[in-house]
């Protein structure tokens, strides 16, 4: 069932919400029809809502579930908005539920390292308060200015400092979820909000991360604090060729140093696009090939011992220290690289305005370069196929402290108001490909925006295995009339005596 105007059910919104909470207008909806991810832009008004509410409490987004739940109307959670896998597109109208309301500070626990936050509100906003206390909340995505934490929640972030830090995941220690019907649980380990480890029962708080808003929404997060950083030390080193960066890169990661937040490799491709169309890039001799960057943070003296040791390693391997300035500016422009304008160039050269794809996947350190000429590959295939098409290059993120397994990320730039059906067409069979690859390589298709995408949506029953079979049966038991995100993660399987309509 969908919405209109005048339905006694938009009343019953405006009663729970107040009237300037229920948008209706052509513009608020047009708004919420899609995240960055690239999409024909002659179907942009299949993913238009019918209305938007902005609920100011818990109480109220349980009240709007409940109504939606008994009229069987789908409903969309949204946040930042900058999900790169769509989770946050209407596929079926029905109801958004924007939780940008829901940003207050509720608490700050310096004692127990903790605060409790709105799910509405941004990592910066937060660490602006924070820092008056010395204090970090480590979530840092590229996007740290604009996700929200109910975002990070609904998919399971992953930070640039995650190395050293953790991610979302291990970052939340716990919060308020509605479930479908409309039903508020606390999720987390213990009775209380700020236990950061419990053995009893399931871990629940893990089942309602990364769910894409298809099990219902999260409103207030209680998290996980540290210090402030007392220094952060970020180099920078040239490479002539990528074997020497990726050993270099798997060195560092590796070597065990306890303040190590991160190291990011940049192959051939990267480095030639960057110097072909990033202006905020620092130019580098045409020599260096590829680059890797790391990040240590802590108090100075510990800061400063890491760091001699990766720079030790590093020298070691072969590489070029390009210098405090360059190190420091590129690092300082991790969250805003694709915020500017992006354009991109067609064979012949020509610039044009282009949109950006991420793909993500989780791949373990020896994969990386198998997985890196079979993308590239793709992405040639691809940018013959059709003109709109153009290849950033890749990078690839650490993981963990240990360098097992990395964020791998190819750049693809679509010119977006160029994909005709046809384009669109041989997007989505290359973005199957892509996640075959990551899978025939023993990976994850994604390490952090979730794989709900067109494409490798289709693969992603073949990553879970009979895991998915109890993903189908949880979202049947918790959500009976598959009302909340329709049409994600080939959910609607779960009903196969409905189509899918809820
Ligand atoms: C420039 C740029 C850089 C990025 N860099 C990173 C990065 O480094 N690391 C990374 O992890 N991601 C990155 N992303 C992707 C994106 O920022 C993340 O996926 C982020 O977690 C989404 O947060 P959001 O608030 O924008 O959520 P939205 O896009 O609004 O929502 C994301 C998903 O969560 C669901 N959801 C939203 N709110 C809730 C809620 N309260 N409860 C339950 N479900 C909810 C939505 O339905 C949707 O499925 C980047 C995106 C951009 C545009």
């Amino acid at each position: 069932m969908t919405v209109t105007l005048g339905d006694p059910v938009v009343e019953e919104l405006r009663r729970i919400l107040g009237h300037d909470h229920v948008l209706t207008g052509k513009a608020d909806r047009l708004n919420r029809t899609r995240v960055p991810a690239p999409f024909p832009v002659h179907r942009w008004a299949e993913r238009m809502p019918d209305l938007i509410v902005m609920p100011g409490s818990t109480g109220e987004v349980a009240e709007v579930l409940r109504l939606a739940h008994a009229h069987r109307i789908p409903v969309v959670p949204r946040d930042g908005g900058t999900g790169l896998t769509d989770g946050a597109v209407p596929l079926r109208g029905g109801i958004v539920v924007d939780v940008k309301r829901l940003n207050q500070i509720k608490e700050i626990d310096l004692d127990n390292r903790t605060c409790t936050v709105g799910t509405g509100i941004n990592a910066l906003k937060l660490n602006e308060v924070l820092s008056r206390h010395g204090l970090l909340y480590p979530d840092d995505p590229a996007s740290y200015p604009c996700s929200l934490v109910g975002g990070r929640i609904g998919t399971s972030g992953w930070s640039l400092i995650g190395s050293r830090y953790g991610h979302t995941r291990d970052l939340v220690l716990s919060f308020d979820h509605v479930l479908p019907t409309g039903r508020v649980i606390h999720v987390g380990d213990g009775i209380g909000r700020k236990i950061t480890k419990s053995s009893s029962g399931y871990q629940l708080k893990h089942l309602f991360m990364g769910h894409q808003g298809t099990l219902g929404i999260a409103t207030e997060a209680t998290l996980k604090l540290f210090p402030k950083p007392e220094a952060e030390f970020s180099p920078f080193w040239a490479f002539d060729d990528y074997d020497s960066a990726y050993r270099t890169v798997g060195q560092l990661a590796r070597a065990g140093v306890a303040t190590f937040a991160g190291a990011v490799l940049f192959d051939e491709w990267k480095v030639a696009y960057l110097r072909r169309d990033d202006e905020a890039y620092i130019p580098q001799p045409a020599s260096v090939k590829a680059l890797v960057c790391a990040a240590l943070y802590g108090y100075e003296d510990e800061v400063r011992a890491g760091g001699s040791r990766l720079m030790r390693i590093a020298r070691s391997m072969g590489a070029r220290y390009l210098g405090d300035e360059i190190s420091q500016g590129d690092w300082a422009a991790r969250h805003d690289r694709y915020a500017t304008p992006l354009h991109g160039r067609t064979r012949s050269g020509q610039v044009v305005p282009m949109s950006w794809h991420c793909e993500d996947a989780s791949i373990n350190y020896t994969n990386l370069p198998a997985v890196r000429l079979a993308w590239h590959e793709i992405a040639d295939r691809l940018r013959r196929a059709s003109d709109v098409f153009d290849d950033w290059g890749m990078f690839a993120y650490t993981n963990g402290a240990t360098g097992a397994d990395y964020l791998t990320e190819i750049d693809i730039g679509i010119w977006e108001q160029r994909l005709d059906d046809a384009a669109w067409a041989a997007w989505v069979s290359a973005k199957r490909d892509l996640a075959a690859v990551a899978l025939a390589h023993g990976g994850s298709i994604s390490a952090c925006h979730g794989s709900c995408r067109e494409g490798e949506v289709d693969l992603v029953p073949e990553e879970l295995g009979g895991g998915f079979d109890v993903m189908l049966a949880i979202k049947r038991a918790l959500d009976p009339h598959n009302i909340m995100n329709p049409g994600k993660y080939l959910l609607d399987r779960a009903y196969p005596d409905q189509d899918g309509s809820p």
